[in-house]
């Protein structure tokens, strides 16, 4: 059981559209076992290293939830459920005002999104919008769920209607999978049940078995190696561990690591658990690394492969979804965290503007800026060089947020596209 794979989904959709019963109906209609099913998940319950059940909760953990160190609430509850063939997270995504927010978070450690339609409404703004966000969060595969198909009179050609027109606008989204499926979450046709007595007419499986199956490539695994140093170990003079997460990749004692931002290359020469040594350990785990070395490495360094090394930097190209009411003030100093990392940093410019509805970026006119819910693309300047991924590589080491440094507050949300060294660095 230890090695059922693994799929992390989040829910998307407006008000009412049956988020909650969904997920409820699929939960009850799979007759879990109740130690199958616990609710709301604690995500730090391994942080510091230690193995537990089959359920790697570290997993849950991910670049964003810099926001939880910070002590800011994130309002996202994972809840774990298991069938015979696969492991399940899903990200219970609540809120209205804060709704983009708790999607966001969600949606980046997401393999899958499930995407509700109301069938009587059919593809809205917010449809496009959730997508969108999701895509530019990086989650490849979707299902687009038409549910309420009973107020519909369980219509083909308002489902085929609705089909056509998610994937006429998705194209350019350029997800790996979409599967589009008629509901009804209420009954619980098509959820774990197929839904032959009202919608004969519906060729593909029920949710849960699409979900059991459906392929996503654990690319993390395959990522070269990346950890950013959460904390360095001391207990005694005679050992020197670094901590953290495994974003990328795995490692082996005896591995050559690199050191950025300081750009030193050393060997591993533990791999350290609380259950002790491990001979190898993969993107998701939770170890303390010791190195062969004396070298200087401190807490928000990035372990990385040398062979195919994150890029460090004090300039950054990314795109930025804003969250607070408050708009982005240009010039301002706000602080970037971004991995194990903290550095102050301003936005120099906003480029453009990203249509929700196309995707397409627009450029803005100068002294424009970015308000609430708006993502559009900037250029960072920081104060410091830190050692960054573009997000399409890697999630956790590409991703990043920026706190108000008076309130607190995390403002924004972003994803590297590019990072590169001022001139005053790289001199
Ligand atoms: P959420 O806000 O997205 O979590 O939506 P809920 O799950 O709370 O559902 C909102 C309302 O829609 C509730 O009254 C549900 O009973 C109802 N509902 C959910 N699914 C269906 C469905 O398939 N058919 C019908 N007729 N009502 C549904």
């Amino acid at each position: 059981a230890a090695d059922k794979p693994l799929l992390r989904f989040i829910t998307c959709g407006s008000v009412d559209d049956g988020k909650s019963t969904l997920i409820g109906r699929l939960l009850y209609d799979a007759e879990l076992a109740p130690d199958d099913l616990i609710a709301a998940l604690e995500a730090d319950s391994k942080k510091h290293g230690t193995q537990g059940d089959d359920l790697d909760f570290a997993l849950l953990v991910d670049g964003l939830a810099a926001e939880r160190e910070q002590g800011i609430t994130i309002d996202v509850a994972y809840r774990y459920f298991a069938t015979d063939k696969r492991k399940f997270i899903v990200a219970d995504t609540p809120g209205h005002e804060q709704y983009t927010r708790n999607m966001a978070v969600g949606a980046s450690t997401a393999d899958l999104a499930i995407l509700l339609v109301d069938a009587r409404k059919g593809i809205l703004p917010q449809t496009r919008r959730h997508s969108m966000i999701t895509s530019m969060f990086g989650v490849r595969h979707v299902v687009v769920a038409v549910n309420k198909m009973d107020l519909v009179d369980y219509s083909e050609e308002i489902f085929r209607k609705i089909e056509a027109d998610f994937r006429e606008f998705a194209k350019h989204l350029r997800f790996a999978s979409i599967y589009v499926l008629p509901l009804v979450a209420k009954d619980g046709d098509n959820l774990v049940h197929g839904g032959a007595v009202n919608m004969p007419w519906h060729d593909g499986p029920p949710l849960l078995t699409y979900l059991e199956g459906v392929a996503v490539e654990d690319v993390m695994r395959i990522a070269p190696f990346r950890m950013p140093v959460q904390w360095v170990n001391r207990p005694n003079l005679d050992f020197r561990g670094f901590s953290g997460f495994i974003s990328g990749g795995n490692i082996r004692p005896g591995d050559i690591v690199r050191i950025l931002p300081l750009g030193r290359d050393t060997r591993v020469s533990r791999v350290v658990t609380y259950d002790g040594d491990l001979e190898s350990a993969v993107s998701g785990q939770a170890v303390t690394i010791t190195l062969a070395e004396e070298i200087d490495c401190s807490r928000g360094d990035l372990l990385s492969s040398p062979v195919s090394p994150a890029k460090a930097g004090d300039r950054l190209e990314a795109k930025l979804l804003w969250l607070v009411r408050e708009p982005l003030v240009v010039g301002k100093s706000y602080l970037l965290k971004i991995g194990a990392r903290t550095t102050p940093a301003s936005v120099s410019e906003v480029e453009s503007r990203i249509e929700i509805e196309s995707g397409l970026a627009a450029p803005i006119a100068s002294g424009e800026t970015l308000a609430f819910n708006e993502i559009g693309e900037a250029r960072l300047s920081l104060e410091t060089v830190v050692a960054c991924d573009a997000y399409v590589e890697n999630r956790e080491t590409g991703g990043f947020i920026l706190i108000d440094r008076i309130t607190n507050e995390t403002v924004a949300v972003g994803m590297v596209k590019t990072v590169a060294a001022s001139e005053r660095r790289a001199a």
